[in-house]
């Protein structure tokens, strides 16, 4: 039997634990699953494309540890990338009726570019329904704690970016004259 690869496309900007539940469940479903992460959509971003594919790469071991999972990073539209990695599924997550209508003219778009591959899309679980990557960088640039809704790096990646990690301890006179030769 062939083995079922799905594509679970978007910005992930940045990745959190709504997109972490979605990614897991899709791996329970099919044999093998691509996070493809789009490299310039139409919307103002925190993450450069390399920080957002390193950040979910760091998550990994949260889904699974069997080598199943890959982070990979595309440009131009999804359905050509599902194509070339032998995607047949394209994997979207729903939280509430704004996703539905967006994704069900996502999906519609979609077959009829390429009919050859199916939309899935999974509901959204609580707790992490209400959870939206905007949501995630308007609290942290605010100094809000959004350790329970994304994974450990990712929070430490948004108070790197934030500015909110604790500044290095001062150096005393004695150690910055040692420093500069004195
Ligand atoms: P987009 O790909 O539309 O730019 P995202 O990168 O934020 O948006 O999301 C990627 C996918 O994850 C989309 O299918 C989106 O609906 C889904 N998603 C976003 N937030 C959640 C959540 N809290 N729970 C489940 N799925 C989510």
């Amino acid at each position: 039997m062939t083995s079922i690869i799905a594509l679970y496309p978007g910005t992930f900007d940045p990745f959190h634990n709504g997109h972490l539940d979605i990614a897991r469940r899709a791996l329970a479903l099919f044999d093998q699953l691509v996070i493809g992460v789009y490299d310039l959509p139409d919307k103002h971003l925190l993450f450069t494309h390399e920080e957002r594919i390193a950040l979910i790469e760091q998550c990994l071991h949260e889904i699974s540890a069997d080598g199943r999972v890959r982070v990979m990073g595309y440009s131009g539209l999804t359905v050509n990338f599902a194509r070339s990695i032998g995607a047949k599924v394209l994997v979207r997550g729903l939280r509430n009726s704004v996703d539905f209508d967006f994704e069900l003219q996502m999906a519609q778009t979609n077959h009829w570019l390429a009919e050859d591959i199916e939309y899935v899309c999974l509901f959204a679980n609580a707790p992490n329904h209400f959870l939206s990557a905007t949501l995630i960088r308007q609290i942290s640039a605010l100094g809000g704690d959004v350790s329970g809704l994304v994974p450990p790096v990712v929070a430490q990646a948004l108070a790197r970016k934030h500015g909110h990690v604790p500044p290095l301890p001062p150096i005393s006179p004695r150690k910055l004259r040692k420093r500069a030769g004195e």
